[in-house]
């Protein structure tokens, strides 16, 4: 079953979900007239330049210079050329990456980059083990305080690494490159026994977190990833801002770059926090 198919069939993303996406969207309008920057969109994407971190085993982003200035005739002009990897910097994950007959960057539904999100903050058991990876109990906890993770929900996690950015030491545990350098890999990810409940048990969107890469710095075997992209469940990584997130009701938008059987790709993702005004007009007039 489509994953579409899957959430009307368990009508878990009614009418009122999209009322109070489409109401928070149009309520953004105002604020670009007056032009004051709106504080609700938190930018969860870092920028590329050479200071990017990408794996150890890739160049980094490359931007060619072409030309910046007047030209003859006259008139200021503009244009550059990049280079990349598919997977550094703030990027998603294609079920494809770990998976042969899964999407490709430029098949992934939209309705799975797009949605409703939570926040899940395990930066404290990350400080004292920079190889955690968040559990299934460190979902039940966040359970306990904030509820029930909504079903068909974009989960974020936010491990603190976020804060060493663009330190690729302190990020990463190494600032060596090349193959040798994969082993000293050290920061956090997510469990895959985690991964398997949010997909079971919470029928997860999508997953992000604020590190290299959603399985934590030491895995071989890579089986979050493995977990995940079988059920077709993008992950997005090095995600920037987490900090500026409440633990809920807020909406992720994280749109990749389009390449045609693409494994993965730079994503510009963004957070659109909630609109108390509206929130408290949609709570009145939302149909059911
Ligand atoms: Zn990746």
């Amino acid at each position: 079953m489509s994953f579409s198919a899957e959430v009307k069939r368990r009508n878990v993303f009614g009418v009122g979900a999209v009322y109070a996406i489409v109401v928070g969207l149009l309520a953004l309008g105002g604020t670009l007239a007056s032009g004051e920057p709106d504080e609700r969109i938190v930018d969860l994407t870092y920028a590329f330049d050479s200071d990017t971190i990408f794996w150890p085993t890739e160049e980094g982003f490359v931007l060619e210079k072409g030309n910046e200035g007047v030209v003859e005739e006259g008139y200021y002009y503009a244009a550059h050329r990049f280079r990349t990897a598919e997977h550094g910097g703030t990027h998603i994950d294609a079920p494809i990456h770990f998976h042969a007959d899964r999407p490709t960057v430029d098949e992934i539904p939209l309705n799975r980059l797009v949605g409703p999100a939570v926040l899940v903050d395990v930066s404290d058991r990350c400080a004292e083990d920079p190889d955690h990876r968040a559990s299934v109990a460190d979902f039940e906890a966040w359970e306990n305080q904030h509820g029930p993770i909504p079903t068909a929900s974009i989960v974020l996690i936010r491990t603190g690494f976020g804060r060493f950015w663009p330190d690729r030491k302190a990020y990463l545990g190494t600032d060596e490159r090349g193959a040798s350098a994969v082993a000293k890999l050290h920061f956090p990810g997510l469990h895959p026994d985690a991964a398997r409940w949010l997909i079971a048990e919470r029928q997860i969107r999508a997953v992000g977190l604020d590190t290299a890469s959603i399985d934590h710095g030491p895995s071989k075997q890579f089986e979050t990833h493995r977990a995940l992209f079988e059920a077709s469940v993008p992950a997005f990584e090095n995600l920037a801002g987490l900090d500026e997130l409440p633990p809920t009701g807020f909406t992720v938008v994280a749109l990749p770059i389009k390449i045609r059987g693409g494994s993965g790709g730079p994503l510009r993702a963004i957070a659109i926090l909630p609109d108390i005004a509206a929130e408290s007009n949609a709570a009145v007039s939302a149909p059911e």
